[in-house]
């Protein structure tokens, strides 16, 4: 055949000419012939005059105005630049940036479309004449590979001291691991930012890079050689083994055998360790050449984004690591590692990050032009164009500058590459998110969502389900239309609009924010506002470490409702049940205490404590009063905090069927989905979706975005895309 093809900001464009027999297979081979990573997502095929091409060529890529193709996330190493580097024959033997058209870095690089050399970070390294001529090569594994490169014409690594100064190191690579074995902490630059890395069976190591990193108890994930070094610390799942080998190369959470040597405090109170291979040249050279096992947390501060530049680095992570091993390929937008769990059979996302973003989630109807803002908590935002959803990488908690600016500089970025131009914008409710402040500053038509509505369109959008639902909407708190902070809800409705059927009474959260970081003044309200203050002072004990005056303030607050705002929440229940049986009194990070609860359930307990609904205003109120009684009567009767997590667990799963049922009689529909954070409890969400299978129900959970706050973006835009027709 002859003729030509191109890359262009709108796709490939190929014109072949030869006879009609040879070309009608062309057409039909075209999307099953395709390289392993490549992804046919719409074929155009057009009949064209006979031109008389001489040849076929290779044309130059060109850029057509307002076009706009999918960009590839990051792909871990492929198991042939695998076998170079490890090959001290090869040219690239211990190269730590080998790629080519099938692994390497994608997006991290890109800086626009189309997605050429010159358009990424590679830009300023010029090949060499053998790298040049594999990449000018058809028959070549790195024809048009844009990051090749070698040893000769690459990238470089340097190993620098903790001020980041050159160490001028021969080998940066042998000595970084000569400190890691010393018990030193390393900052890594990677794929989509700098990780920070110590020895996971060195307690010390592992406290002292907590104690420098204000992370006192939040897990960390750790990487791990190989599947066969991850059967030795995790049980692993024909499932979950899919997921750790999979071109995406998550953290996958992973049930934690007791034996394992890795140090607990990488992820105290868990009963899961969250796991991934090597998934760069760096990294599988670094796991193999060390034979360690590997703490890798992103590089950051608390809750800021991801570090990305080296000078970046030395000046903000500076006092973190003792070591920065760096490179000189310029990374262009970060990324987080993404975090997966196998849920019911089925893979969940719980962040969304390297290898999925910047692919789009596909939708079964066309949306208009529309940029939404996300929540404020595991922010993520989504632009949407034709049938695509692009959810940026998960940006983080949108409660600093850095984390804005980051929001702000992707969001600008997502227009460009995808050349999105919002003709709306959608946000959440809640006045005081700096997300919704962003969104309100902009132009053109502004749409308010109401949280838990989003969490639910979430759902339905990446299930395709226009018809609709009941949500049952487990989640911490999100600003509801009358002011509460809601959580524990069952709307029924679509994409259009919501009602909200049922929901968990309302109750106090004693001093505001305080109460999220303590929750045992949840509990405390809890008792004293259902049971009463008598019944409350047999249980004291539960409170010993806090003052009396403390308590009595609390009481007052209650009494009159100041600083004492009323939520619905099912996670702020969560809080107060962790509490009441001494697990956490107070958190150190976001969602600690429902985490431990679970962790501690006893799965073969099956027993329920009571509750009962109560019909008021056409809504159905669940009522907790027996439930914490229930619960005191336990702790009274000496019952193991295991069992009473587990029958915590089992009433929630009953209080869904049962209110599915009512509200299922009342003529609601059969079709339920399972959204909100709550629901990356798998003990909860596997409960309730077998549940209510059993009671008839088809049920509809989370896959591709995350349940939590970090797939809300997408229920926004969806929904700001049917109002603001
Ligand atoms: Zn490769
Ligand atoms: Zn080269
Ligand atoms: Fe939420």
């Amino acid at each position: 055949m002859k003729g030509w093809v191109n890359n262009s900001s709108e796709g490939i464009h190929i014109e072949v000419e030869g006879k009609e027999e040879t070309v009608r297979q062309f057409t039909r081979e075209l999307s099953t012939q395709i390289p392993p990573r490549a992804r046919v997502e719409i074929l155009r095929f057009e009949d064209l005059e006979w031109f008389g091409f001489p040849t076929f060529e290779i044309r130059a890529s060109v850029e057509e105005e307002g076009k706009y193709q999918l960009v590839s996330p990051d792909i871990a190493t492929c198991a042939d630049c695998q076998r170079e580097i490890f090959n001290p024959r090869d040219r690239r033997y211990r190269y730590p940036f080998t790629n080519c058209t099938n692994c390497g870095p994608r997006f991290t690089i890109i800086e626009d479309i189309p997605y050429d050399r010159a358009n990424t970070t590679m830009a300023k390294f010029q090949m060499c004449p053998q790298c040049r001529h594999e990449y000018e090569d058809p028959g070549n594994r790195r024809f048009h590979g844009q990051p090749n490169a070698c040893p000769l014409c690459g990238p470089r690594l340097d190993l620098c001291d903790n001020q980041g100064h050159s160490l001028r190191v021969e080998d940066p690579l042998r000595s970084a691991i000569g400190l890691l074995r010393q018990g030193k902490i390393l900052a890594i630059k990677g794929l989509g930012g700098f990780l920070l890395a110590c020895d996971a069976r060195d307690l010390a190591a592992v406290q002292k890079l907590r104690q420098r990193k204000y992370r006192p108890d939040k897990p960390f994930a750790v990487m791990l050689g190989n599947l066969k070094e991850a059967r030795e610390h995790c049980l692993v799942t024909e499932e979950e083994e899919k997921l750790l080998l999979a071109p995406e190369s998550p953290i996958v959470l992973l049930r934690w055998k007791a034996e394992s040597s890795i140090a607990r405090a990488v992820a105290p109170a868990q009963k899961y360790l969250g796991v991934m291979l090597p998934y760069t040249p760096l990294h599988h050279l670094l796991l193999r050449e060390s034979e360690m096992a590997l703490v890798m947390t992103s590089g950051n501060l608390s809750e800021e984004p991801i570090v990305r530049d080296n000078e970046e680095a030395f000046s903000r992570l500076g006092g973190i690591p003792d070591a920065f091993l760096i490179h000189d390929r310029d990374i262009y937008v970060q990324y987080d590692d993404s975090v997966t769990a196998v849920v019911g059979g089925n893979p969940a996302i719980l962040r969304r990050a390297r290898g999925y973003a910047p692919f789009p989630v596909g939708l079964p109807f066309s949306l208009k032009p529309i940029l939404a803002c996300g929540a404020e908590l595991k922010n993520t935002f989504c632009l949407t164009r034709d049938r695509y959803a692009f959810i940026s990488q998960h940006i983080g908690d949108m409660e600093n500058l850095e984390t804005l600016n980051y929001f702000q500089r992707t969001v600008d970025l997502y227009q460009k590459i995808f050349r999105i131009q919002p003709e709306a914008v959608a946000y959440d409710l809640h006045p005081e998110y700096l997300s919704t402040k962003y969104g309100r500053s902009l132009s053109g038509a502004k749409i308010g969502v109401q949280h838990h509505f989003a969490h639910m369109a979430s759902c339905l959008a990446e299930n395709g389900e226009k018809d609709p639902v009941i949500g049952i909407i487990f989640d911490g708190l999100g600003l509801g239309t009358d002011g509460n902070f809601w959580g524990g809800e069952f709307l029924v409705g679509d994409f259009g609009s919501f009602f909200r059927k049922a929901h968990f009474e309302y109750l106090p959260m004693p001093g505001g924010a305080a109460a999220i970081r303590n929750p045992w003044r949840m509990a405390l309200g809890y008792v004293y506002s259902l049971l009463g203050e008598e019944r409350l002072a047999r249980h004291l004990s539960i409170f010993a470490r806090v003052e009396e005056e403390k308590i009595r303030i609390i009481f007052q607050q209650i009494d009159r409702g100041v600083n004492s705002p009323l939520t619905s929440s099912c996670g702020r229940l969560f809080d107060g049940i962790s509490a009441l049986l001494g697990l956490c009194p107070s958190v150190s990070y976001e969602g600690q205490a429902a985490v431990e609860l679970e962790m501690i359930a006893d799965e073969k307990e099956g027993g329920t404590f009571p509750f009962f609904l109560e019909e008021s205003e056409g809504k159905e109120i669940i009522r907790l009063r027996p439930l914490i009684e229930g619960i005191l009567g336990d702790i009274e009767g000496g019952r193991s905090p295991s069992i009473i997590s587990a029958k915590f667990h089992n009433t929630l799963v009953k209080i869904g069927v049962d209110t599915c049922r009512k509200i299922c009689r009342q003529g609601g529909p059969k079709k339920v989905v399972l959204s909100g954070g709550v629901f990356q409890n798998r003990l909860l969400s596997e409960g309730m979706k077998a549940g209510l299978e059993r009671a008839g129900f088809e049920v509809l959970v989370h896959c591709r975005v995350p349940a939590n706050d970090g797939g809300l973006s997408l229920g926004q835009a969806v929904i700001a895309n049917f109002i603001a027709r």
